[in-house]
Parts: structure tokens; sequence; C-alpha cells
């Protein structure tokens, strides 16, 4: 089994703030992440350059004292450039607006790794690339920096053109708070494949097994609003989800009756699981490791077909079931 490297502030503190020395910061875009690294790195005594369209972002930076320039100008005056614009907005923005202003000894740091694995940045040679990742919310980056409860945070050299690109990469983690929960030296493909992973193996497995409940639920009789309490109107699932992170996937077990837990176990027992293991494996290799799905969606009409898709879900017969029932429980 494969082990990451994790590092920590501690007596041995790593991530030293000095290799940002001389250099300018600057952030590009001032959204979640944006706002939250930001605030951090100040508050670290790295205060950053922000760049930022002109528009109610732009206006949040400047109360909070940052006096955004444009997107092009923060790059240009910036040697270590934080990427902090959506993912999908990446590409293009790189090639006219950052790229233009990146030098040679400059570090480009991203805090996803699915553009550059997936080959869809142009960055100039001779310039540094790294990854940055939260594993974390915007807004908590921020209150957990503060409150010193901190948030794991992957972290990478994807292009060590300086010869000095990790001291950069953990000066950084260090500076917006991802060396107090622990960082893990990771790559842009883990830190992708592991992103889409849960977004299409794990999750549609987990919506579509509660559609299928609710249509077999319902067709045996049992009314919508109680089918969909039981599922997950009530919140019960999330406070399980909740459990299962802090006391483990086996170890919450114990929070619910006997009866329960024998007749989860027993038929988690029983479950033939093959057809899950090869629909994963599939996802994993052929969709994601392969790069079909990053072609995919990197065409313009995959834009259309996410709509097509929305549209089905929203009117699909579980959508208007769970309307229904939010209205009639609420009077
Ligand atoms: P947001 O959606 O919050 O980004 C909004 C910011 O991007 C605003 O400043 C917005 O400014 C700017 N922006 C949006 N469109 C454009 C555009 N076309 N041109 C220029 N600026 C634009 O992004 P996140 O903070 O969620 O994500 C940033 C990065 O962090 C991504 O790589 C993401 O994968 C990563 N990440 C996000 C996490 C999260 O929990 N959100 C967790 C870990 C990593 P305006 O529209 O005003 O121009």
């Amino acid at each position: 089994m494969a082990h990451a490297e994790i590092r920590r502030e501690g007596p041995e503190s790593i991530g030293d703030l000095e290799a940002l020395a001389g250099r300018t910061v600057g952030v590009l875009g001032f959204g979640n992440q944006g706002a939250a690294q930001a605030a951090n790195l100040r508050d670290s005594g790295v205060t950053p350059v922000v760049g930022n369209r002109v528009d109610e972002y732009a206006t949040a930076a400047d109360e909070a004292g940052f006096a955004p320039r444009s997107i092009a100008e923060a790059a240009a005056g910036s040697d270590v450039v934080l990427l902090l614009v959506p993912d999908e907005v990446q590409p293009e923005l790189v090639r006219d607006e950052v790229a233009p202003g990146l030098r040679a000894g400059d570090t480009l740091v991203v805090a996803s790794g699915y553009n550059w694995h997936f080959g869809l940045l142009e960055v100039p040679d001779g310039v540094d690339v790294v990854m940055v990742a939260p594993r974390m919310i915007g807004a908590a980056v921020r209150d957990r920096y503060v409150s010193r409860a901190g948030f794991p945070c992957l972290v990478s050299v994807e292009r060590d053109a300086s010869g000095s690109a990790w001291d950069t990469a953990l000066a950084v983690t260090r500076g917006i708070g991802g060396t107090l929960g622990g960082a893990v030296m990771s790559s842009a493909r883990e830190e992708a494949a592991l992103d889409l992973f849960s977004e299409q193996a794990v999750w549609p497995m987990v919506l579509g097994m509660l559609r299928t409940a609710h249509a077999v639920l319902t067709e045996a009789g049992f009314s919508e609003e109680a089918v969909l309490s039981e599922l997950y109107l009530s919140g019960e699932p999330a406070e399980v989800f909740d459990h299962i992170a802090r006391d483990g996937l086996f170890g919450q077990l114990g929070l619910h009756s006997r009866t329960s837990q024998y007749g989860q176990l027993r038929a988690l027992a029983a479950a033939d699981v093959t057809a899950t293991y090869e629909r994963f494996s599939s996802v994993l290799h052929d969709d994601i490791l392969s790069g079909a799905f990053a072609r995919e969606w990197s065409r313009p009409e995959a834009g259309e077909r996410l709509d097509e898709l929305r549209r089905e879900a929203d009117t699909s017969t579980l959508a208007h079931a769970e309307a229904e029932v939010r209205q009639r429980l609420r009077h």
C-alpha cells in the first residue's frame, strides 16, 4: 500500500517563509480560496498583491484592504502567482493574461491538479509550477487558520525549473496555513484523479442508490413523506457521515441500535460488489487516467450536455416528489 509523506508544523517546523523573502506574491481571484488564502498570507507576514476583474469580488478585496489590480497587472508584477480562479476559466486566462507576465524564475501555484495534469495550462519555460491544494472549502481555510486548527493540504512540485520549487511550495503552504493540519506530499495527477474519482464513481453511486431506494419503496406503497425523510430529508445521513469522519467507517456503528448494527453488517457481508468494483476500475482507468473525461469536458458541446443533464435531473420523478414533500411539510 502506498503511503504519502506528511509534513506538519512542529518542533522541526517545515516551510520556511524566507523562501518568499524579496519575492512578490500575487493572488489571482478573490473568490472562495482567493479571499481566504490572501488573508492568511497577510497574517503570516506575506501581504500579497491581489488581481481581479472590476466587480463585486474586486470590491470585497478592496474592502479587505488589498487594493486589487487587473489580473494581468498582478501576474506581471508578481514572482509567485497563486491561480485561484475557477478551473474551467484557467486555461484561457493563463494563456491570455497570466503567461505573458511570467518570467523564468517565477512560480505558478495551482490549487487543484486538473488543468496542469491534463496539459491544459500553457506555462512559459523556466517557470516553476507547484500545487498547493487545501482539502478544505475557502471559508474554513480562513477560520481554521485563525483558530490554528489547520486543514490537510496536498502539495507537489510539478516543474522545478529553478531547483528550489519545493522551498517555494512549502513556504506558500505554510503561509496559507496548510502545514498546521499536515501537508501531504502528492502530485497533480493524484489530486486530480482522486477528485474526479469521488465525483464520477462514488457520488453517482450514492445518488443512484438513493434514487433506486425511493423507487422501490414508493412502488411498495410507502408514502413519499416517510420515504424521503428516511432516506435523506431528515438530515440523518449528514450526521452519519460526520461520525464516519470522526469515529471511522465502522467505529460509528456503535451509535446505532444493535438491531441496526446486525442488519447493516449482515447485509454488507452478503453484498456482491463485483459489478461496483468493475465499474469503479473502469471509471478510474478508462475515463479518468486515460484523459478521456478531460478531453470530453474540454469540448464546447460538453457545457450544453451538462445543461441538458441538469434539466433531466431537475425534472425527474424524484425531484418532483421531493419538491412536493418539502411544500407539504412546510404547511
Ligand atoms: P471561485 O469560484 O470562488 O472563484 C471566483 C474568483 O474567480 C473570483 O475572484 C472571480 O472574479 C474570478 N473569476 C471567475 N471567472 C473569471 C474569469 N473568467 N476571469 C477572471 N476571473 C474570474 O473559485 P474557488 O476559490 O472555488 O477555486 C479556485 C481554485 O481553488 C480552483 O483551482 C479550485 O479547484 C481550487 N480549490 C477550491 C476549493 C473550494 O472549496 N472552493 C478547495 C480546494 C481547491 P470575477 O468573476 O469577479 O472576475
